[in-house]
């Protein structure tokens, strides 16, 4: 089978002391996975997550300009220097805290100019697909973020329905089968024109017992995992769930 991407996210969670033992045991049990397994750790955590080789390093947002007076924000050109190789741009929960399409598109643009592979989050809220308004949702996130780009290459595009992101109850509903192939077949056509061979992951409850399955079905290649990365061992049994 061949390797979806995976990349973790742990949000805003683990200390370096956590985090070492975290890399420590990883390692151990994923010992080669940086070409398809990265890891999007707090800011802190980066110089740490570099010293170890069997993953890549992706952090979890940057600012939408290039440097100046923008008090704890953190750039792309500081990223470089940190040599992360992914950066989570537009994620649900920072749309959520006000982040608009305009800066999410300068971001996506800023990590392509500096190097860094953007990781575009899109997705709809439970309320907004209630109301049947799902594919106007994602197709408005889309185009503000990838607007007058043609054929772009190296961007990789996240679907993740807001209302299959587990809530931390470990009891959250992932979306179907049906749901994500639908979504993921409006991507792949919102963004030929745009991007150049676009990867596009689901994400939302993703967890070491459905990944495989969730592999299975068309146009997903490779997931975003929240929850089920903060443990080493079960982000390894996800990892691991592709090594046959
Ligand atoms: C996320 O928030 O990016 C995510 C996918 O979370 P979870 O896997 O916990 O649903």
């Amino acid at each position: 089978m061949k390797k979806p991407l995976i990349i973790g996210n742990w949000k805003m969670n683990k200390t370096n002391t956590e985090a070492k033992a975290y890399f420590d045991e990883f390692k151990q049990l994923v010992p080669g996975a940086s070409k398809w397994v990265g890891i999007g750790v707090p800011f802190t955590c980066i110089q740490l997550a570099n010293k170890y080789r069997n993953f890549a390093t992706c952090a979890q947002n940057l600012h939408h300009e290039e440097k100046g007076t923008h008090t704890g924000e953190i750039s792309a050109e500081i990223l470089v220097d940190l040599k992360v190789k992914y950066v989570l741009v537009g994620h649900s929960e920072r749309r959520a805290a006000g982040e608009p399409d305009a800066e999410i598109a300068k971001k996506l643009k800023l990590a392509l100019t500096h190097g860094i592979t953007p990781v575009l989050c899109v997705g709809e809220t439970r309320a907004e697909r209630e109301a049947g308004e799902t594919k106007a949702v994602i197709s408005k996130q889309i185009e503000g973020a990838l607007e007058g780009m043609e054929k772009v290459k190296g961007v990789i595009v996240a679907y993740e329905p807001v209302w299959a992101i587990s809530d931390g109850s470990g009891s959250s509903p992932t979306a179907s089968e049906e749901q994500i192939q639908e979504a993921h077949t409006l991507i792949k056509k919102l963004v030929s024109k745009r991007l150049s061979s676009p990867k596009i992951l689901f994400g939302g409850s993703v967890n070491e017992k459905n990944a495989t399955s969730l592999a299975q079905i068309q146009n997903v290649h490779g997931f975003l995992v929240g929850g089920a990365s903060l443990d080493a061992k079960r982000f390894a049994l996800l990892c691991n769930s592709f090594n046959a």
